[in-house]
């Protein structure tokens, strides 16, 4: 393990939020899936180049000719391109070395293990960012477990080897790794290749149709075998990227942190790799505790913990990170979701498994017409994206940077019957961000067997029907002769079989196999089987279940990312736009003027507002408003309350807003409702001019900073909305 660290052990070296040096290129984004118009741009423009200089070089006509049918060819296909794109927010360049700078600063997110030098993949929450995480937390809660009635649960990390051998990810849980046969040095192989072909188009000359197929290899990049990943690597030449040295052919690296659990180290454990395992074994009880209705869901918010390759990009790819997870099991057969009329109209991008192999277009669909048209397998999935999709537009999202990505058949394991990722576009390009699965009833068949437990749900027909039921008669001759003292137990056992098992037994013995059943080994002839018919009411079912999947940390980072802006009048002052739902600090609270008479009435307010659950953070210190206002934007904070001589006279402060800076006069008393509206605390978020209707405007006093002021008849007003976009 040491040496899967070594290549990363320094946070500097791969990490997001710590300062670009000057001079030193910007890390380069990772590209997105879709799309692919920058390189048909690029395409265009050298064929234009190359007709030119035809046209100059005096080259025969027909050569001319076709060279210029393929210029119009590319110049076709980039209006297509441009037009899917168009909305879709392919383009999100932020100022990554501001952007990182603040986060650090401000400590939203920091290495962990800082002054020791650091470790690739580890990080910590400082305190906005842990204000920041733990609103969007509260935000999921509310918006999945309490509005879908969901049983949450808190299971252990530390997981022991057989619940893990049984779920798969012992054997499977892997990523494909290549070693520098040299050094030893590790990368992600997928990675590895995806890498390779962003920089061959950007640096090469291809035209479209070549640039399409690397594409389509760079999309199914994670979805190859070990053995087509090794010749993949060696047809495109790739060699390890720091010392240009030849790699091993790829091999499966586990991504789970093993240990020993006790002090006799008999009992090897995991560190979970996901929340969902805890509720899969959880499943029967849950199920009582519902009074053994299905449909219904779990949820569990927790750690994970996965021993990455190639940790990097801030806290898109770390090594521990908290997942926020649902559980949702169906009957197999019934996977309408009885609310689906509430989000049918919600319009979603997405781009399917066809579009990636083929146009690369990413198409607007509602979410009746994709389960209507069959691009989405089922209402219950497509439902749970469209509350994915709300989730996230009210945490603040930017809703045109969002997007659907199916999984290619050859991405999902055998059993799922459809997969779709909501990406999130960032600066290093299309992030998945919340997987949401159909996993049919895998994980509950697969534990059930190992542990011998039930785990099926009984359905309630509307009237009885006739079924054959199979029977298992002992031959107690046989068994009394094979079993001898254990004649009594066996037999009682082979009685108890139910209809399932009986056909188990038949199975077996039909292809010349023994049954074991509790220790015991039944073979062929040991009994007789009878078909009996029987009306039934009740029938039994392993539930399906569709799980979505979320990683906190990613949604933080890119709503870091789309909260991050400047203000127009100076490019370097930050202003984190956070939807104040999930701001980390609700309102900063100001006195105007300095004088014995403001920090008395300064501790009121913040004491008023901390009381009706509103964060405050008072800011008194002798810098000029402006300068205080600029430190709260570099948090996000949306509200200001200042204090100042009319207060002293009759108990009312300005409140300003953060984006639009303008500002209203309202009394003490009133905050606290006020700022809860404002924050969406009770319910709906109420807009800013709906909220402060009543109160009058007032300008604004900025001493000094940047903001520019202008005076009209009314005033001195600050400029509206003054807030560039990076
Ligand atoms: P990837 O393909 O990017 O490795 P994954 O498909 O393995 O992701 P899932 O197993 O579906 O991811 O995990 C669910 C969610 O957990 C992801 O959508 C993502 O938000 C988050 N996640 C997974 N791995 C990491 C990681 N190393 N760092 C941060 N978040 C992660």
């Amino acid at each position: 393990m040491a040496s899967i660290l070594a290549p990363n052990m320094h946070f500097a070296k791969t990490g997001s939020y710590s300062v670009v040096e000057p001079g030193k290129p910007k890390e380069a984004p990772t590209p997105s899936t879709g799309g692919g118009s920058a390189a048909l741009s690029a395409a265009c423009t050298r064929q234009a180049s190359t007709v030119k200089q035809m046209k100059k070089d005096g080259k025969p006509a027909d050569q001319i000719e076709k060279a210029v049918e393929e210029l119009k060819r590319l110049r076709a296909e980039l209006a297509v391109a441009e037009k899917a794109n168009a909305g879709q927010g392919t383009e999100h360049n932020i100022d990554r070395k501001l952007f990182d700078e603040t986060v650090l600063r401000r400590m939203f997110v920091v290495p962990a293990f800082e002054i020791h030098g650091g470790v690739a993949g580890l990080f910590d929450y400082g305190p906005p960012g842990c204000a920041l995480k733990q609103n969007i937390v509260d935000q999921w809660r509310r918006h999945f477990v309490l509005e879908e009635k969901m049983l949450e649960m808190e299971c252990t990390c530390l997981t022991p080897e057989p619940v893990l051998k049984t779920s798969g990810h012992v054997d499977r849980f892997t990523d494909l790794m290549v070693k520098d046969i040299v050094t030893g040095d590790c990368y992600r192989a997928d990675k590895l290749l995806e890498d390779h072909i962003d920089d061959l188009l950007e640096k090469g000359n291809f035209s479209s149709s070549e640039a399409d197929e690397h594409r389509k290899v760079q999309r199914q990049a994670d979805a190859y075998s070990p053995e087509e990943l090794g010749a993949i690597l060696e047809k495109y030449g790739i060699k390890a990227t720091t010392t240009g040295n030849d790699l091993t052919k790829p091999f499966a690296f586990n991504l789970m942190f093993g240990t020993k659990i006790g002090p006799s180290g008999a009992l090897t454990g995991f560190l979970r790799p996901e929340t969902a395992q805890g509720l899969f074994v959880n499943f029967k009880r849950l199920l009582d505790y519902n009074n053994g209705r299905v449909p219904f869901a779990a949820a569990q918010i927790g750690l994970g913990f996965r021993n990455e390759i190639a940790p990097k990009n801030g806290l898109l790819r770390v090594r521990e990170f908290t997942m926020a997870e649902i559980e949702h099991f169906v009957k197999p057969d019934e996977k309408k979701h009885p609310k689906f009329a509430n989000v049918s109209n919600v319009t979603m991008k997405l781009f399917d498994r066809d579009a990636q192999l083929g146009t690369g277009i990413v198409s607007s669909m509602t979410c009746g017409d994709a389960v209507a048209k069959g691009t989405i397998a089922n209402e219950t999935l497509a439902y749970f994206m469209a509350r994915t999709q709300l989730f996230m537009l009210r945490i603040g999202m930017n809703s045109e940077k969002l997007r659907f990505r199916q999984h290619l058949s050859t991405e999902m394991a055998h059993y799922a019957a459809d997969c779709w990722d909501l990406e999130i576009l960032t600066a290093y390009g299309w992030v998945e961000c919340v997987g949401h699965a159909d996993r049919a009833c895998y994980d509950l068949t697969v534990h059930a067997k190992a542990t011998n437990t039930s785990v099926e749900a009984q359905k309630m027909l509307d009237k009885a029907v006739e079924v054959l039921q199979l029977t298992v008669k002992p031959d107690r001759k046989t068994i009394g002769m094979t079993f001898k003292k254990d004649q009594k137990a066996v037999c009682s056992a082979l009685e108890g079989l139910d209809s399932d098992k009986a056909a188990e037994v038949e199975k077996a013995h039909s292809a010349g196999q023994p049954y074991e059943l509790d220790g015991f080994s039944i073979a062929p002839g040991m009994v007789l089987f009878t078909r009996k018919k029987k009306m039934v009411q009740v029938v039994k079912f392993t539930p399906s279940v569709i799980e979505p999947s979320f990683g906190v940390g990613r949604i933080l980072h890119a709503l870091l990312e789309h909260s991050f802006s400047v203000r127009k009048e100076d490019a370097q002052r930050v202003v984190f736009q956070f939807a104040p739902v999930v701001a980390p600090i609700k309102c900063g609270v100001y006195n105007l003027q300095s004088g014995s008479k403001f920090p008395p009435i300064v501790t009121r307010v913040v004491d008023l507002l901390t009381q009706a659950g509103i964060s405050t953070k008072a800011d008194t210190s002798g810098q000029s408003v402006g300068r205080r206002y600029a430190r709260a934007d570099e948090l996000g904070v949306p509200f200001g309350v200042t204090v100042d001589f009319d207060t002293v006279e009759d108990d009312t402060v300005t409140l300003r807003e953060r984006d639009s800076m303008t500002q209203r006069r309202v009394p003490i008393a009133a905050l606290p409702g006020l700022l809860r509206e404002l924050c969406g605390l009770d319910g709906d978020v109420v807009a800013w001019k709906d909220a402060l209707s009543a109160y009058p405007e007032v300008g604004a006093s900025e001493a000094s900073g940047p903001i520019t002021l202008e005076t009209t008849s009314r005033g001195v007003f600050s400029r509206p909305a003054a807030l560039v976009k990076k």
